[in-house]
């Protein structure tokens, strides 16, 4: 179990900023519905096949005071009233964080990623997943990999902290398959949307990389 209290003080930002490394709009492919999705830079975990490299450094997001990102996000948040935090591991931001989700009003309905098993993350983060309404928790593992809605290993889990969704709904969602992704492009960037199978990812990079397209 990694404590990010007893991470070092060049892992740990010492400011209250929260780092943003990309947000979008995504129906059905990161949580149920149409929603904001934002990915928080900084991942302490290092799972060997990760997909999101690029985010495991904090400062390859841009920093944000918590109240002025959530200006950016209101209007969008307002509309959609969903909201997903991907990474990265957003939990390694835990204390700016918890700040920005407490500014929310009225509460949208919030899906958080993290690479912390289920009880590590409640037991270090119980501020936090008090506001959660879907959890999905646990590594990356690439010898578990497949084809799971929201999830890119079997091994991880999917919950309802706040219990806002029963067992019995949660139940056709651990079930599921991929949802599949979408790829936007923004700024000359391309951006891939979703948890889709490694196999899946594989074939756009290559069809892309052979058209001369890097992806961030
Ligand atoms: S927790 Fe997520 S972002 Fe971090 S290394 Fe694992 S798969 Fe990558």
């Amino acid at each position: 179990m990694i404590d990010p209290n007893t991470m070092s003080s060049t892992q740990q930002e010492p400011e209250q900023k929260i780092y943003i490394y990309h947000t979008g709009i995504a129906e059905d492919i990161l949580g149920p519905g149409k929603r904001l999705v934002v990915w928080t830079s900084g991942c302490p975990f290092n799972c060997k096949g990760c997909i999101e490299p690029g985010l495991h450094d904090l400062h390859a997001g841009e920093a944000w005071i918590p109240d002025q990102y959530h200006a950016q996000i209101r209007d969008a948040l307002l509309c959609l009233a969903k909201i997903t935090f991907s990474g990265g591991e957003p939990l390694f931001q835990a204390k700016p964080l918890l700040r920005l989700i407490q500014s929310f009003d009225p509460k949208p309905e919030l899906m958080l990623y993290t690479g912390y098993e289920k009880d590590e993350a409640h037991t270090l983060f119980p501020e936090v997943l008090a506001y959660v309404d879907i959890l999905v928790a646990g590594p990356y593992l690439a010898g578990k990999a497949g084809s799971c809605l929201w999830r890119g290993s079997k091994n991880q889990t999917i919950s309802s902290p706040s219990g806002v969704y029963s067992n019995k709904e949660l139940e056709p969602w651990l079930q599921a398959p991929s949802a599949g992704m979408e790829i936007h492009v923004r700024d000359a960037q391309l951006f891939i949307y979703g948890v889709p199978p490694q196999d899946a990812l594989q074939r756009v990079y290559s069809k892309l990389h052979s058209k001369g397209i890097e992806i961030s």
